[in-house]
């Protein structure tokens, strides 16, 4: 009996499959899924199904019954905790509700989706929904805006896994940074983009990319170039492919680019034959697409002189463009809003980022001195105990503690004792390198691990650290030893075998440390081996 995991499974993967031949998913397939999950009243696989339908209804050209069914799967996702899912849901709300000529919708879809991903750190998902939120910033004229978007979704995609629709995103962002800057009259820009462009597809020859914008945006690096054969060309080849279009809606965002280029080249007739397709393919129902192509229309007919032509598509344009500058208005109030919001969240997720590096320096260093505490230590001895084991090197441990210390306390008083401490461990920090660690062990000791040096240069540095302590001067009256602050050092060193742990060194080394004291403190005793 096949299980209803693997049934529901095989559904996907009919659905999937379909999705990659055919651009939409199987109705059935969905219908099934829906069935299961209610058979087996999970809202994860109910989740699944109403997103698939979803896609099957944007596919099918019905944007609300598509809505209908994204409202419903963010809810299960939501339910079933699955938030990648759940932040994909809403970035398809927004790229419906632009569908729907309603950007404000959009960017309040795109900004809830965006605060799923970013809590949960699904870099894929943040770095498309960044993306789309580009896009209403260029169709706004916001270009700088519009870039910094791109380039902050270009380094989310950098950080996500590969999988095979990354390289076309990444192609996709690239383009429309460079589209911005042509904008921007920085036509150099562009031109290097380009070649980033041309870089990343041959890196990846295999994905699949968006033919008519790269066509489009190597038509504009031509026009930048001054190339007019290669730009014509080009530009020949763009209306081919719309003419082999049905619908030229999935492909609408391009058609002002479009025109606006064999406008900018005073290429009439193309931009003629150009409309003429265009309006086969029923691309102006739309009333913010009408106003986008109305500066290069009106051109085109005047150029001809079809004046009847030009007053009556004018007469049209006023109508229209009263709406949208109310609709315009709302955008902009709630675009600003939204870049308040988007900022809030990005100085958020610094202090956040902030507060955890100070944890993590409270887990790993001394506050009193900033030197790495006993933890730390313990981590790095015993990584350097591998090592040498591994590549039979020399390791040294060393035990180094203040002489006399309780007698400087009760003479100079425990502020005082602590100006010593810190004093001592910045000689430490002084001579402290990638092979000479250095931390506290704990009240007046110290410990450093010496890895990858001989025996020689082990004896020199402990020299330096005795001699530094003693140039520090700090008058010690009470010292059994000397009139100054002292040290002494219990140094082990050798190359670990078999048998050894780290612990061993540090034993040996604590014995060593009990022999220079014995031996009347402020001096230093090296063992080389387990033997006396
Ligand atoms: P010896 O030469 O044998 O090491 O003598 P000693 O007095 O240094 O030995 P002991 O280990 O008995 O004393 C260490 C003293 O260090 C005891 C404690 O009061 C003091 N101490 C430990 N931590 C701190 C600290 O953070 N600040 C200050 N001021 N004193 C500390
Ligand atoms: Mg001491």
């Amino acid at each position: 009996m096949i299980r209803k995991e693997d049934e529901v499974q095989n559904y996907i993967e009919r659905i999937r499959d379909r999705r990659s031949r055919e651009g939409i998913p199987d109705y059935d397939a969905c219908q099934r899924i829906l069935e299961h999950a209610a058979e087996m009243n999970s809202s994860a696989i109910f989740g699944m199904g109403y997103y698939y339908f979803a896609e099957y209804y944007l596919r099918a050209g019905d944007r609300e019954k598509t809505m209908h069914c994204l409202e419903e799967c963010a809810k299960c996702f939501l339910a079933a905790k699955m938030y990648e899912s759940l932040a994909r849901s809403y970035n398809l709300m927004g790229v419906v509700s632009e569908l729907q000529d309603d950007p404000v919708i959009a960017l309040d879809h795109y900004y809830t989706g965006l605060q799923y991903a970013e809590k949960f750190g699904h870099t894929y998902v943040h770095a498309m929904i960044d993306a789309n939120i580009g896009n209403i910033l260029m169709y706004m004229k916001r270009y700088e805006e519009a870039i910094q978007r791109y380039e902050q979704s270009l380094d989310y995609y950098g950080r996500s896994e590969d999988c095979p629709p990354r390289a076309g995103n990444m192609v996709m962002c690239l383009i429309c940074c460079g589209m911005c800057y042509r904008r921007l009259q920085q036509p150099e820009k562009a031109l290097s983009l380009w070649e980033e462009i041309a870089a990343a597809r041959q890196s990846r020859p295999d994905a699949k990319y968006p033919e008519l914008e790269l066509g489009i945006f190597e038509a504009e690096c031509h026009a930048v170039r001054g190339n007019r054969t290669a730009f014509f060309r080009g530009m020949e080849e763009i209306l081919q492919k719309l003419r082999d279009m049905e619908n030229v809606e999935p492909v609408a965002c391009c058609l002002k680019d479009i025109a606006e280029l064999l406008l900018d080249f005073q290429a009439y007739e193309l931009l003629e034959e150009f409309f003429r397709i265009i309006d086969e393919r029923g691309a102006c129902a739309r009333i913010t697409r009408e106003m986008e192509l109305y500066p290069c229309r009106s051109a085109c007919l005047l150029s001809q002189n079809k004046t009847r032509e030009y007053l009556e598509y004018t007469r049209r344009y006023f109508t229209a463009y009263e709406k949208d500058r109310q609709n315009n208005r709302r955008v902009t109030a709630r675009v600003l809003e939204l870049r308040d919001r988007l900022s809030a969240m990005e100085r958020e997720r610094e202090k956040m980022q902030d507060d955890n590096r100070y944890l993590e320096n409270i887990a790993l260093y001394d506050s009193m001195t900033n030197l790495a505490n006993r933890t730390s230590l313990n981590e790095h001895a015993c990584i350097k105990f591998e090592e040498a084991q591994r590549e039979k090197k020399l390791l040294g441990v060393e035990l180094l503690d203040i002489d006399c210390f309780k007698k400087y306390n009760d003479t100079y008083g425990h502020l005082a004792g602590d100006a010593c401490i810190e004093a001592v461990a910045g000689v430490l920090q002084s001579v402290g390198s990638a092979r000479v660690f250095c931390g506290r062990y704990g009240g007046d000791e110290f410990m450093i691990v010496y890895s990858d040096m001989t025996l020689e240069e082990i004896g020199g540095v402990v020299e330096r650290i005795e001699q530094q302590v003693r140039n520090l001067a700090f008058p010690h009256s009470a010292s059994e030893c000397s009139d100054i602050v002292t040290v002494s050092q219990g140094v082990f060193v050798r190359k670990p075998d078999e048998p050894n742990r780290e612990w061993d060194f540090n034993f040996q080394a604590d014995s060593a440390l009990y022999l220079a004291k014995r031996a009347g403190r402020n001096c230093y005793r090296i063992k080389t081996e387990f033997s006396e």
